[in-house]
């Protein structure tokens, strides 16, 4: 991966450096608390406390809590992990939008006062009617008018709970003409009694999305508050609130276009439906694009860290197609991840020449191409597994591996000869026999032959038993959202299989639950932070050795 991509957004903030506009930045990332993080909020998080790291700036955590209904506690607290994980840190900058409740309201009074808002009674059903079309103007309603005392006193009412939910809203009175269908008098608060999850029953009418987030940002003193495209329409709104009402600075909003990555579905109904049907394990299901689901699995911040650098920040709607994620975990574990070996699908083999009784050790290095990883020992025996496929009885031409006559090397400790098989009744084999060439100590021959093929292994007597998942991508085709059909017919019945009857080197025995390894010849593997017990662990495969997706 390349490490630095285009982001317009430097350039403009390097221009308001320049020119004076601002002295240093401050941006924030805004999460609703409505359900947990994926991988595009990972998109955001990067840009936004990633362009406060780099310009000395500060980036502020505020939960965007103005609906009681869906929002919970439990998200808020996954949150803050989820980004601190990521490697961020707010520091004291922590915020919910509820904290301004009290500056919102007096602000909607402001705006009544000023004869910019007014209490609405028409229903829901009928301020859609009145709203026009694209290609229509809206019709005014027919409580617009209504004088700015009645407002106030309706209002009050409102916010002291005279009011079932849905009876009134207010709006802001812009013009029901305007080409932006959000300016056709947008709503500002609606009634709901509902507890809420900051503020408890302290309110029981709640501002909008639209009305709050522009004036907590003034309050916030942000400079730049970076959203996704969807809100370009809604810019002049939030203009118009700071237009109009006597807020403490001036912020700026900018558009970037969202994280859109193939063979995954994003949207937060989609992945509670996936968790609700039981077609995953839960919202930390490896499989998942949440930033739980991909940290248990093994991704490392830093892979995905690297990936949002990778894929930039640009302005046109655009898919990301998953392989470069995976390629982004690829080269960080390459770099990082400690090698072991691990048969996951045994074939035992007895070298029949090696002394009964007997091991021996063998120094491997825990990574091929940086001695300062250190190394660790293998222990060799008479008798070993090594993987089923790795042994042919009628090989192919070009198969390299073990089979009947032919030599191949056992990495790290000698060259073998297969001399036979043992078979079951049904013909299936249940042994492999060979004979070692003692002076291949270390896995090179003695007189310099040739050997092409090198396998891994593992001694029976010294290996632990594990359970292994092999992950794959959940959907097995490159657009599941695309709509017109229901996602759910293109989940992948292959995203995971599980082998418990997997042989692991014993210096996995107290492996960290937080070390990503190679597994030769596998892939990269993690122990479950869930699952894994001491004495009876279980890994998960992070990512293949090599990209099997893309043709
Ligand atoms: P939903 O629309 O499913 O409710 P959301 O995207 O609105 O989800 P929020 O909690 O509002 O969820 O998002 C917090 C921030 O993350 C917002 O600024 C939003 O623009 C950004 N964000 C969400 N999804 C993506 C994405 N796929 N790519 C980039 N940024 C995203
Ligand atoms: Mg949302
Ligand atoms: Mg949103």
């Amino acid at each position: 991966p390349t490490p630095v991509a285009n982001n317009f957004l430097r350039t403009i903030i390097e221009d308001d450096l320049k020119n004076g506009k601002h002295t240093t930045i401050v941006t924030r990332f805004p999460p609703e608390p409505n359900g947990y993080l994926h991988i595009g909020h990972a998109k955001s998080i990067c840009i936004n406390f990633g362009l406060a790291r780099d310009f000395g700036g500060c980036c502020h955590l505020r939960f965007d809590d103005t609906n009681p209904a869906k929002e919970e506690m439990e998200y808020i607290e996954s949150i803050k992990e989820s980004v601190r994980w990521l490697g961020f840190d707010w520091g004291t900058h922590m915020y919910c939008a509820s904290e301004y409740f009290e500056q919102l309201y007096q602000w909607a009074e402001y705006l009544i006062q000023q004869g910019k808002a007014y209490v609405e009674d028409l229903t829901a059903d009928e301020m859609r009617a009145y709203r026009g079309t694209l290609t229509e103007p809206g019709k005014e309603s027919p409580w617009r008018s209504r004088s700015t005392d009645e407002n106030l006193d309706l209002f009050r009412r409102m916010r002291a709970g005279e009011f079932a939910d849905g009876a009134k809203v207010l709006r802001a009175k812009i013009d029901m003409a305007s080409p932006n269908i959000n300016l056709r008098d947008p709503v500002l608060y609606r009634i709901i009694h509902a507890t809420h999850p900051h503020v408890g029953d302290a309110w029981c009418i709640y501002p909008m999305y639209d009305f709050t987030h522009g004036q907590s940002d003034a309050i916030e003193g942000i400079t730049h508050s970076i959203c996704t495209l969807e809100f370009e329409d809604h810019k002049p709104l939030y203009e118009w609130f700071l237009d109009n009402l006597p807020v403490p600075s001036r912020p700026r909003q900018y558009e970037f276009a969202r994280l859109n990555l193939t063979y995954a579905v994003m949207s937060k109904r989609k992945l509670h439906e996936l968790v609700n049907l039981g077609i995953v394990s839960g919202w930390d299901d490896p499989r998942m694009p949440t930033l739980m689901g991909i940290r248990r699995r093994g991704y490392t911040p830093e892979a995905v860290r690297a990936f949002c650098e990778m894929i930039g920040v640009g302005r046109s709607d655009s898919w990301i197609d998953m392989s470069i994620l995976e390629e982004c975990v690829r080269a960080d574990l390459n770099e990082r991840a400690p090698r072991a070996m691990a048969v996951l699908r045994p074939l035992k083999v007895v070298v029949d020449n090696y002394p009964e009784g007997q091991a021996e050790e063998f120094e491997a290095p825990n990574h091929p191409q940086k001695p300062e990883m250190g190394s660790h020992r293998v222990t060799f025996s008479r008798e070993l597994f090594i993987e089923q496929d790795d042994f042919m009885e009628e090989p192919p031409k070009g198969f390299f591996r073990m089979t009947p006559g032919s030599e191949v090397r056992l990495r790290y400790a000698y060259i073998v000869r297969c001399t036979g098989v043992v078979k079951d009744e049904n013909g299936a084999i249940i042994e492999v026999h060979c004979e070692y060439d003692p002076a291949s100590r270390g896995g090179s021959a003695a007189d310099g032959r040739k050997i092409k093929g090198t396998i891994h292994w593992v001694s029976q007597a010294h290996a632990m038993d594990a359970e292994v998942r092999l992950f794959d991508r959940l959907f097995s085709d490159p657009n599941p959202d695309r709509g017109g059909a229901d996602y759910k017919q293109f989940l992948n019945p292959l995203s995971v299989e599980v082998i418990g009857t997997a042989k692991l080197e014993k210096s996995l025995a107290d492996a960290d639950l937080e070390t990503r390894f190679q597994f030769e010849r596998q892939g990269y593997f993690r122990p479950d932070p869930v699952d894994s017990q001491p004495g009876k662990p279980v890994f998960n495969r992070i990512v293949t050795l090599r990209d099997a997706w893309t043709k």
